[in-house]
C-alpha cells in the first residue's frame, strides 16, 4: 500500500498490496437526491403513463431548452440515436466531415445511413476539429461537418460556421461532454443547425441513458418530433420514414432529480479537478488538460497528456501501473477512429495523414474525475503517478521492458 514514503516496491506493479481495493472508475455516476427521484417513480407507477412524451418528458424538454438557452429541446434515449435521427432529418448523404479524435457512435451512426465519414485532423490548441484541414477535405460530395466540444472545451465555432456557410454545408455539433459548458460566454447548445447531448450514466448530466437534440429551428423540431415517433404525424397517420428515439418517463424523472443537484456536481467536479492540478503539476511530462477560466465548465474530465521523452514510462505503461493499483484509468479514441475497423480497411483515393489525431491518441490519459471522487482518492492516485515517474527505469525494468533513454 502506498504511503508518504512508500519505495517503488510498494507499487502493485511491483508486488505490493493494490491501493483501492475496489475498481476506481473514471467516471462513477452522479446521483442526486434520491428520496426526490423515489417520489416521482411512484407518481408514475401510478399515473400508468410510462412513455410517449409524458409529463416528465415534457417537462425535463421545457427546463432543459431554458437551462441551455434554446428554443427547442428534443429528448431521445440515447445521444446515438438523438444523432441518428438528426443526420435523418437534415437529410445529410454523400460525405460528412468529422473528427477522428472522437468517440466511434458518430462515423457509425453515418455508415448506418449509408454516408461516407471523412475523418479530419484535430487542432493542436484545443484538439476539436481543425477547420484548415476540414476544408481541404470538402467536396461535391460532402453535405455537412460535424464538430465534437471533446471534454467540454468548444470547437472553433465561428470559423466552423463561416466555412459551412461559403460551402452550403450543414453544420452540427456533438455536445456529448459540453453540458453546461459555454463558447464566448454563451451555453453550448444553440450552436449550429443543432447540437446533440448525451445523457448516458457516466456524464456529468445523466438520465441512465439519454440525450437530446437542442435547437433554435422550430422546423427541424417538429421533423425531428415525427421521426422519433415512427413517422407519425397524427394517431394513425404515418408521413415519413421515422424509428424509436423516445426517452422513457422513469428517465425524464432521474434528469429532474439530477438538475436540481447539477451545480453542487459542477462544483464537486471542479474541487476534484483542483486538487489533481495541485498534485500534478510535481510530476515532469505529465500535464493536465486546461479548462479555460473565462468559460463555463463543467470539469467531469481528467484529461492528461504524457510526454513519454520525459517520464520515460509510456502511456500504456503508465496505464499499466495504474490499473494493478485498481485504478481504470483509460486511454480515449485510441487510436483514433481512422485506424479502426472497418474505417482502417475501407479503400482510399488518398491515404489522408492525421499527425495531431496520431500524437494525442498516443500521448492521451484520462484519470478517475468527476463528483464520485474524494480529493483523498486524487492525492492517492497522484502519488502513485509520481512513485512511477519518478522511478520509471527501475518500473520498466520490472515490467520486462528495456528502456532507451535519450542523453543529450
Ligand atoms: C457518450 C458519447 C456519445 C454517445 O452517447 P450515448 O448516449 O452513449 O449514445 C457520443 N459522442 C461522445 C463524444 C460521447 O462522449
Amino acid at each position: 500500500m502506498i504511503k508518504h514514503n512508500s519505495s517503488y516496491k510498494d507499487l502493485a506493479i511491483c508486488g505490493g498490496t493494490p491501493a483501492f481495493s475496489e475498481k476506481l472508475h473514471v467516471n462513477k455516476p452522479n446521483l442526486g437526491d434520491s428520496d426526490f427521484f423515489i417520489d416521482q417513480t411512484k407518481t408514475i407507477l401510478q399515473s400508468y403513463q410510462f412513455t410517449n412524451n409524458g409529463p416528465f418528458v415534457q417537462q425535463l424538454e421545457e427546463q432543459l431548452a431554458s437551462y441551455l438557452n434554446v428554443k427547442q429541446c428534443i429528448l431521445t434515449n440515447n445521444g446515438t440515436m438523438g444523432l441518428a435521427i438528426l443526420v435523418q432529418a437534415l437529410n445529410l448523404k454523400g460525405e460528412v466531415i468529422v473528427p477522428s479524435f472522437n468517440f466511434i457512435s458518430t462515423a457509425h451512426t453515418l455508415m448506418m445511413q449509408g454516408i461516407k465519414p471523412v475523418f479530419c485532423d484535430i487542432d493542436q490548441a484545443n484538439w476539436n476539429i481543425d477547420p484548415h484541414h476540414c476544408e481541404s477535405l470538402i467536396n461535391d460530395q460532402t453535405s455537412a461537418i460535424i464538430g465534437t466540444h471533446l471534454w467540454g472545451r468548444s470547437c472553433n465555432i465561428d470559423q466552423l460556421e463561416e466555412i459551412a456557410d461559403r460551402h452550403n454545408l450543414k453544420l452540427i455539433f456533438d455536445a456529448a461532454h459540453a453540458f453546461g459548458c459555454s463558447h464566448k460566454g454563451e451555453r453550448i447548445g444553440g450552436f449550429g443547425l443543432a447540437e446533440v447531448f448525451s445523457f448516458h450514466a457516466t456524464k456529468v448530466f445523466h438520465t441512465f441513458e439519454g440525450g437530446a437534440i437542442t435547437t433554435n429551428n422550430s422546423t427541424l423540431a417538429e421533423r425531428l418530433r415525427v421521426i422519433q415517433n415512427f413517422g407519425f404525424i397524427d394517431y394513425d397517420e404515418v408521413a415519413l420514414i421515422g424509428t424509436n428515439a423516445k426517452m422513457p418517463e422513469i428517465s425524464a424523472a432521474m434528469g429532474i432529480a439530477n438538475l436540481l443537484s447539477i451545480h453542487t456536481f459542477y462544483e464537486r467536479n471542479k474541487n476534484v479537478y483542483k486538487k489533481y492540478q495541485q498534485h500534478l503539476a510535481n510530476i515532469a511530462g505529465v500535464s493536465l488538460l486546461s479548462y479555460d477560466d473565462k468559460e463555463l465548465n463543467n470539469y467531469h474530465y481528467i484529461v492528461l497528456q504524457v510526454d513519454e521523452t520525459v517520464t520515460h514510462l509510456t502511456r500504456d505503461e503508465l496505464i499499466d501501473v495504474l490499473h494493478k493499483e485498481n485504478i481504470l484509468a483509460r486511454r480515449y479514441f485510441y487510436p483514433g477512429n481512422h485506424k479502426m475497423e472497418p474505417y482502417r480497411s475501407i479503400p482510399k483515393k488518398v491515404e489522408h495523414k492525421l499527425p495531431i489525431t496520431d500524437l494525442i491518441a498516443s500521448r492521451v490519459l484520462l484519470l478517475p474525475g468527476g463528483s464520485g471522487v474524494t480529493e483523498a482518492q486524487v492525492t492517492k492516485v497522484c502519488s502513485i503517478l509520481e512513485l512511477a515517474v519518478k522511478n520509471a527505469v527501475q518500473i520498466a525494468k520490472t515490467m520486462n521492458k528495456a528502456v532507451s533513454l535519450k542523453v543529450d
